[in-house]
C-alpha cells in the first residue's frame, strides 16, 4: 500500500549541516521526497505540533529544542511509508537504535535525535496537513 508519512529533520541535524545525508537514508530505502520545504518553528506551532506529549515531563524542554534552530519539514511517499520510516530512523534513544538507522548515525541523544516521523496513518493525515497543502505535494 502506497502511503505519506510526516518527517522533520530537527535542528540538531540542520545546524551540522546533515539534510543531504539524512535524505539519501529515505532515497535509499525507496521512499521518495514529495514535498520539503525549511523553516523556523514558532514557539506556538511547536506546541500545537507536540500537543499529544503536553503532560510529558519533558514537552518544554522538547518544543525549546524544536525552535532552536531551522527544520526541514518533509513528506516521504512510498510502501508503508509510516512504518518503513519509522524503521529508517530507528529508536527514539539513538543509544538503543539498531545499526544502519538515522538516529545511530548521526542522533546525539533521547532529544537531540535528529529525525520525527509520523507513528499511525491518523497522525501522519494531520501531521502532514499541520505544514503542506495538497498543491504543494508532489507524488
Ligand atoms: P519518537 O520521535 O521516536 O516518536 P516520542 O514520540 O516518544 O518519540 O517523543 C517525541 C520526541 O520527544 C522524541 O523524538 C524526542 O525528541 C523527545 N523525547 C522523547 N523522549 C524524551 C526524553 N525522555 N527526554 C527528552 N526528550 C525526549
Ligand atoms: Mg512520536
Amino acid at each position: 500500500m502506497t502511503e505519506r508519512t510526516l518527517s522533520i529533520i530537527k535542528p540538531d541535524a540542520t545546524a551540522r549541516n546533515l539534510t543531504g545525508k539524512i535524505n539519501s537514508f529515505f532515497e535509499e530505502a525507496g521512499l521518495r521526497i514529495v514535498a520539503q520545504k525549511r523553516l523556523r518553528l514558532t514557539l506556538d506551532q511547536a506546541q500545537a505540533f507536540y500537543a499529544v506529549h503536553a503532560e510529558r515531563s519533558f514537552y518544554n524542554e522538547l518544543c525549546e529544542y524544536m525552535v532552536s534552530g531551522p527544520v526541514v519539514v518533509q513528506v516521504l511517499e512510498g510502501e508503508n511509508a509510516i512504518v518503513r520510516n519509522r524503521e529508517i530512523m530507528g529508536a527514539t534513544n539513538p543509544a538503543n537504535a539498531d545499526e544502519g538507522t538515522i538516529r545511530k548515525a548521526v542522533g546525539k541523544d533521547v532529544q537531540e535525535n535528529s529525525v520525527h516521523g509520523s507513528d499511525s496513518p491518523e497522525n501522519a493525515a494531520k501531521e502532514i496537513s499541520f505544514f503542506f497543502s495538497e498543491i504543494e505535494i508532489a507524488g
